[in-house]
């Protein structure tokens, strides 16, 4: 399952996310990570069954774990193909198929909320965790 970090600016010097690995033995697949002087944002998978004990590790350490389980929502009918999503997207979750006809994989989404505020028709959608 997909997780956000979030890491505030006062635990930015910290190995969190390391201390949590060895800590737990608990193994994160990081897709995506942002840090600047204000704070750190990880995007990772990590183990159904293993989420729980993980998130209480890394929240005991300070940090904001969200699941990512809300992916985007794409409205077909108000979609217009104009394909200003496709080249927003960081993870590739839009393309065009041979007949230029666009394609969505929600299983990549990491909510991210870049396309929902590109697309000119409000075809795209987000849940609660954006
Ligand atoms: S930006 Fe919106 S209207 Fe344009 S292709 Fe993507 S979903 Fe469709
Ligand atoms: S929310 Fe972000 S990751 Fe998800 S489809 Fe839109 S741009 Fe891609």
């Amino acid at each position: 399952m997909k997780i956000k970090i979030n890491i505030s600016s006062d635990i930015l010097i910290k190995p969190i996310m390391a201390e949590a690995i060895l800590e737990t033995g608990v193994l994160l697949n990081i897709s995506q990570a942002h840090f600047d002087r204000s704070h750190g944002e990880v995007v990772a998978d990590v183990d159904e069954d293993k989420y729980e004990l993980m998130m209480k590790s890394l929240t005991n350490k300070g940090a904001v774990v969200t699941q990512l389980d809300t992916p985007i929502k794409w409205d077909e009918n108000e979609c217009v193909e104009c394909s200003a999503c496709v080249s927003v997207c960081p993870t590739k979750v839009f393309s065009l198929d041979e007949d230029f006809n666009l394609k969505v994989d929600e299983t990549k989404c990491i909510q991210c909320g870049t396309c929902v505020d590109m697309c000119p028709h409000n075809a795209l959608s987000l849940g609660n965790n954006k």
